[in-house]
């Protein structure tokens, strides 16, 4: 049984003050880890006031994004090393606004995943198609790729430990969701490229998020389905009731 996972992946969006008072919010009404993994990527500047708030609750933070080296010149970087130092325990990993917009390959994503487990934070990794790879039949060749190279020389420890958010693209702050049926067979294909990469035990363990345009109201149709153990959400993580409406609806 995989213990569901929710995130919320803030983006570029709100001031420090605007997130200290989120986690006070939130931090009381999280349900115990035992029952589910909840995560808030915040921006890296937030992290270690964040992480110190919800210290003793069940709320973890995770980061945006990182480099693969741990230290050197790459000014502006953030190093895993630094975010394993205070306390932050996920990481996303290749979403797709930084493969758009940041140059992330699928080389770096893969060196990412290796730099993750090296430190300790869990990775997450995303994956999904555009509008146009979509309509064009390409979904399941894009997703594949994306997994297997990502995925490429992790040990089959490290790869039941690593989280995959499905993302299609064009359900990314659109307010058009994949359906439930769609999210999940290709959540249940991501599982079956893993299974091909590792064995059915490994396959087996990864926890496969769902992510674009999740909200309180869909939730629970998309938890119900087979593959899929969670969700990464934008937009509808920023406020706290809302969260905690998916937190509550993802049970
Ligand atoms: P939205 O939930 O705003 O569609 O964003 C999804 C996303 O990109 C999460 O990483």
């Amino acid at each position: 049984m995989r213990k569901p996972i929710i995130a919320g992946n803030w983006k570029m969006n709100k001031s420090y003050s605007e997130a200290m008072t989120f986690t006070r919010e939130v931090n009381q009404k999280i349900p115990s880890e035992d029952v589910m993994d909840t995560v808030i990527c915040a921006p890296a500047i937030f992290l270690k006031g964040m992480e110190e708030r919800a210290e003793d609750t069940p709320l973890q933070m995770g980061a945006q994004t990182m480099h693969f080296e741990n230290s050197g010149a790459f000014t502006g970087e953030i190093s895993p090393k630094s975010l394993a130092d205070i306390g932050i325990s996920f990481v996303i990993i290749g979403h797709s606004e930084r493969r758009e917009m940041f140059n992330e390959t699928d080389e770096t994503v893969n060196k990412k995943m290796h730099a993750a487990f090296r430190e300790d934070l869990t990775p997450i990794m995303c994956c999904g198609e555009t509008l146009n790879q979509k309509e064009e039949g390409f979904t399941e060749k894009v997703v594949s790729e994306q997994v297997t190279k990502g995925f490429n020389g992790l040990s089959k420890e490290q790869a039941k430990r690593a989280i995959v958010a499905y993302e299609p693209i064009w359900a990314i702050g659109t307010g058009r969701t994949s359906s439930p049926e769609d999210a999940n067979k290709t959540c249940g294909l991501i599982r079956q490229v893993i299974e091909q990469l590792y064995d059915n035990e490994t396959a087996q363990s990864v926890r496969i998020q769902y992510g674009g345009s999740v909200k309180p109201e869909n939730i629970s149709s998309l938890m119900e389905k087979e593959h899929i153990d969670g969700a990464l959400v934008g937009g509808a993580s920023l406020q706290a009731d809302s969260f905690l409406a998916i937190i509550e609806g993802a049970k």
